[in-house]
């Protein structure tokens, strides 16, 4: 989605739709980079920019699953977020799981930084975009019209739509949970299923732990849990990927590791450097094959989890405090105020009973869709960050991603 885009006139107003860390980023970078009169204004229904999903508060103990150091919101300095705590009288003894600090600081941070650069925001969901000219004409859902000169779309992942992506459910939807404040629904004797095993499952998991001792089973079609970050990733000179097909990557990927003895994260780290590359090669076929074949395994070494949170995970699942099962769900009612599945288990084509009381739907579901964008896609004077860039840069859903993403679209609205 994202080409070339000159402008005949240097824009005077941008607009920014989506007021999460994206576009506290892209505010953050545009005022150390750009013209200083040009005027920059956030739509999000929410009271304030920067915290969006990931790291609005109250702060429950959720930590980020990127170390500190790498979380800076300036792409000039990379240490900004670690100096920040140290102003807050933070000092890195003080939190439990550095150098992974708590989600909720970290949308403080976020939000403080913002704030200290001016910027507009208006507190309205943009339904609707149309071309006007050379400019952007915005919908509010308030009835207003807004108009500006360049569109950046940043309006992050959606949740899960349960009738679209999640059908077998719909009959119990009143006991499934999407969002993680749903759980404060949860009974002590309640016996949850989390559909989903990356890091939104582990966060629920977490979040269920902390509260008692609930039972807990998690399900996903591989039933692969994220591996932990190492101490010390060491660096691995790969060759370039770009030109390989998803099965010749593999093979490839599978021999350093035998001749390297390299741990998954140090060779996740080399892949990844060379993602977006090997994302633009691909044909549309050999994307379809690396989503179908592929992408699980990779999600694993790509999204990790602290070491702590790992091995916490680990002595549950030896102790039996939490099942994991590789599958998915085909049929679900409610029996006696219970929740009944039957289970499509991996490598079976048995049916399998299985009783709960509540779901958690941990999945993440790719942009809102609420957004009419009417047909607009490669215009002029309109970026797509953050996860609706996803089907052209693939790997944008972690801040270092986003953070580097920004600096180049600001680059190109600074070059005219
Ligand atoms: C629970 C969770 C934890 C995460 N933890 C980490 C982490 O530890 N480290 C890391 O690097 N990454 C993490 N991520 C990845 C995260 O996606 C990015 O770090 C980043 O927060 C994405 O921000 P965003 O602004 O693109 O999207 P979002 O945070 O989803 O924000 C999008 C905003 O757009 C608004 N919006 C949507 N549609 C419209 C519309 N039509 N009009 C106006 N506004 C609209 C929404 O209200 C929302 O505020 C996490 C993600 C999640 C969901």
């Amino acid at each position: 989605m994202n080409s070339r885009k000159t402008f005949i006139q240097a824009p005077k107003r941008i607009g920014i739709v989506g007021g999460g860390a994206s576009a506290a980023l892209f505010v953050i970078e545009c005022r150390r980079r750009l013209d200083p009169s040009i005027e920059l204004v956030v739509f999000d229904p929410t009271s304030e920019t920067g915290r969006g999903r990931a790291y609005a508060g109250p702060d429950r103990g959720d930590l980020l699953n990127v170390p500190a150091a790498l979380m800076s919101a300036r792409s000039d300095d990379p240490q900004d977020f670690v100096e920040w705590l140290k102003t807050q009288g933070r000092s890195e003894s003080s939190f439990e799981h550095w150098p992974y600090v708590n989600r909720a600081v970290y949308g403080d941070y976020i939000v403080d930084r913002v704030n200290s650069v001016p910027f507009v925001h208006i507190a309205a969901r943009v339904i609707a975009v149309q071309k006007e000219n050379d400019r952007f004409a915005l919908t509010l859902d308030s009835q207003a019209m807004e108009r500006v000169d360049a569109l950046i779309v940043a309006t992050g992942y959606r949740s899960p739509d349960l009738s679209r992506d999640f059908a077998a459910l719909v009959p119990v939807r009143d006991r499934v949970m999407i969002s993680l404040d749903d759980l404060s629904n949860c009974q002590k004797s309640d016996e949850i299923l989390i559909v989903g095993t990356g890091l939104t499952a582990i966060d629920v998991w977490r979040r269920v732990r902390n509260a008692g001792d609930i039972q807990v089973d998690f399900i996903s079609r591989r039933g692969l849990f994220p591996i932990a970050h190492e101490d010390a990733p060491v660096p691995i000179q790969i060759p370039k990927l770009d030109t390989l097909t998803p099965v010749q990557i593999l093979r490839l990927v599978r021999n350093l590791k035998r001749e390297t003895q390299a741990g998954w994260p140090s060779l996740a780290i080399a892949i990844r450097a060379q993602v977006r590359a090997i994302w633009r090669a691909w044909e549309p076929r050999e994307r379809r094959r690396f989503f179908r074949h592929l992408r699980p395994y990779w999600e694993v070494i790509r999204h990790r989890m602290p070491q702590g949170i790992r091995a916490e995970l680990d002595h549950d699942l030896k102790s039996g405090r939490v099942r994991v099962m590789a599958g998915r769900v085909k049929f679900a009612q409610r029996v006696n105020g219970r929740i009944q599945l039957e289970l499509g288990l991996k490598n079976s084509s048995e049916v399998v009973a299985y009783t709960c009381d509540r779901i958690a739907l941990a999945v993440g579901a790719p942009i809102d869709e609420d957004l009419d964008l009417g047909g607009l896609g490669n215009e002029r004077g309109l970026w797509f960050i953050g996860p609706p860039a996803r089907s052209t840069l693939w790997e944008i859903t972690a801040l270092p991603d986003i953070r580097e993403q920004v600096r180049q679209v600001v680059s190109e609205l600074a070059n005219g």
